[in-house]
């Protein structure tokens, strides 16, 4: 029941190696934190999982599939279909209302509009946003405009959900009701979570914690948050 594999990753820019031979295996509904200092790999080890860097060595599995080789076209379908993906803030659309930015992926893949507003809406109470769905990104708090974030990558039902610093522009408080939220509501998805995050009490809500140094894993350990 692995879900997505990497396995023997290296990624070079230049005389810079990124990535140096990395093994990673996220399970159904499993949410998996990298950790590591600046500079260790954790953003290019996610790009690469999630299809946006291609590895110049090793393989990145879907469900058993090799998607590392996919032309652009069909890599690009593939995201849009079974991945989400959450940053660390800025990718709502300003002009439109948090139910619309929601429904924007869904309507990328050809669900009419007035439906997908409809499937939309049905993210904002389990993620604590009942009421909230008319309001513009500019009204909503930091921490509402990520957990409406958090609601548009699940919107397509993906089978793995990427977040990049999903708090990293949140206080302390706000961070740990976000994460909360991120990695319960992806569980009860049916979806992965793959997480970077500098925050050891953010990474502290995911099962595992797989730890990156100079582009290799220098350590993993596991997590049960009560
Ligand atoms: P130990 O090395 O202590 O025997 P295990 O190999 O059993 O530990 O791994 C402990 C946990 O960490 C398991 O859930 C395992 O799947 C996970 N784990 C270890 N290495 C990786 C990796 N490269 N990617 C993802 N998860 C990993
Ligand atoms: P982290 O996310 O842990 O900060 P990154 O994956 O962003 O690390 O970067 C790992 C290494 O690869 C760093 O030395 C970084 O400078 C280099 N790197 C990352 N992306 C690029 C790029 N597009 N071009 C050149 N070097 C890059």
């Amino acid at each position: 029941d692995t879900v997505l594999a990497g396995y023997g990753l290296v990624k070079k820019y230049g005389s810079t190696t990124a990535l140096a031979g990395v093994d990673v295996e996220v399970r159904e509904r499993d949410s998996l934190a990298i950790m590591g200092p600046s500079g260790s790999g954790k953003s290019t080890l996610l790009h690469t999982l999630a299809g946006i860097v291609r590895p110049d060595g090793g393989e990145v599995l879907l469900r058993g599939e090799r998607i590392d080789r996919l032309g652009e076209n069909r890599l690009s379908a593939l995201r849009r279909k079974r991945f989400g993906f959450v940053f660390q803030s800025g990718q709502l659309l300003p002009e439109l209302p948090a139910e619309e930015n929601v429904a924007l992926p869904l309507m990328l893949e050809g669900v009419p509009r007035k439906q997908a507003v409809e499937r939309a809406r049905r993210w904002f109470v389990p993620l604590g946003l009942d009421g909230l769905a008319h309001r513009r990104p500019g009204q909503l708090s930091g921490g509402q405009a990520q957990r409406v974030a958090i609601a548009r990558a699940l919107a397509v039902e993906p089978d793995v959900v990427f977040a990049d610093e999903p708090t990293g522009a949140l206080d302390q408080a706000t961070s740990t009701e976000v994460v909360r939220l991120l990695t319960s509501v992806t569980r009860e998805q049916g979806a992965a979570l793959v997480m970077v995050t500098h925050d050891a009490d953010v990474a502290a809500h995911c099962d595992r914690i797989l730890h990156v140094r100079d582009g290799r894993i220098s350590g993993h350990s596991q997590y049960t948050v009560a």
